[in-house]
C-alpha cells in the first residue's frame, strides 16, 4: 500500500512541476522562484503550501493570503499524474528509466491540452530514450527506423492537416519501443480513442498525443 501511495505522490509532484514548466512555456514566464509565490498577490508561499494535492485542499482552493481562487487546473493536473503514475509503475518496473520517460509523457499531454504543440526537445528527449531502449531490445533494425523516419518527415512536410507533426514525429518514436506487430494496436486503439473523444466533444480539433501516450503505454507494458 506505501508503494502505491509513493507512486502516485511521485506522479503528482512531477505533475505539478511540470504544470507549471507548460505554462511557463507558453506564456515565456519561466523563474525558478515563481512557483513559490500566489500568481495573484505575489506573497511568498509557506513550505505547507507546496506539497501538490494537499496543499489545494487544505486552503480549499484559495490562496491563504489575499483569499483570491487557484486555478482548480493546478489540482487536476496534479490528480492526473498521480494516476498516470500509479498506473505506469505498477504495470512496469519502477526505474529512473521509467520515471524520465512519465515526465516527457505528462510534459508532452500538457503542452498539447494547453496550447496544442510539443516543443522539439521532448521528442528529442523522447528519442534519445527510444534509440537507448532498442540499442538494449533490439525491437527494429536501425535501417528500417530510419525509412520510418523519412516517410514521416516527407508526410510533415505535405502539411498534411488530418494529423500534426507532433503526432506523427511521436509514432515515428514509438517504434523504437514497440514491435512492429504491436503497432496496428498502438494505432488503432489511439485513433479509436481519439474519434470517440471527438464524438462526445463535438469538437474538430483534438490533442492526440495523450491518446497516443495512453495506447504506447499499454502497448509497452504489454510487449
Ligand atoms: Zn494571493
Amino acid at each position: 500500500m506505501m508503494t502505491h501511495i509513493l507512486y502516485f505522490y511521485i506522479g503528482s509532484c512531477i505533475a505539478s512541476f511540470v504544470y507549471y514548466l507548460s505554462y511557463s512555456i507558453i506564456n515565456k514566464s519561466f523563474s525558478w522562484k515563481a512557483r513559490s509565490f500566489c500568481d495573484h498577490c505575489q506573497h511568498k508561499l509557506y513550505f505547507w503550501q507546496l506539497f501538490p494535492l494537499f496543499s489545494y485542499l487544505l486552503l480549499k482552493g484559495h490562496c491563504y493570503f489575499c483569499c483570491r481562487k487557484i486555478s482548480v487546473n493546478h489540482f487536476y493536473f496534479e490528480l492526473f499524474g498521480g494516476l498516470c503514475s500509479l498506473f505506469f509503475f505498477l504495470l512496469t518496473a519502477f526505474s529512473f528509466f521509467n520515471l524520465i520517460l512519465l515526465l516527457i509523457f505528462l510534459f508532452m499531454t500538457f503542452m498539447d491540452i494547453l496550447d496544442q504543440w510539443v516543443p522539439d526537445f521532448l521528442q528529442l528527449s523522447f528519442l534519445t530514450l527510444g534509440l537507448l531502449y532498442n540499442y538494449s531490445y533490439n525491437i527494429i533494425p536501425f535501417q528500417c527506423f530510419l525509412i520510418f523516419c523519412l516517410i514521416s518527415f516527407l508526410l510533415i512536410r505535405t502539411e498534411q492537416s488530418w494529423m500534426g507533426g507532433a503526432d506523427l514525429k511521436f509514432i515515428c518514436i514509438s517504434l523504437l519501443f514497440i514491435p512492429l506487430g504491436s503497432i496496428p494496436y498502438f494505432l488503432f486503439l489511439a485513433a479509436s480513442l481519439g474519434l470517440l473523444y471527438c464524438y462526445l466533444s463535438k469538437s474538430k480539433i483534438i490533442p492526440f498525443i495523450p491518446f497516443l501516450i495512453f495506447s504506447f503505454i499499454t502497448s509497452y507494458v504489454l510487449t
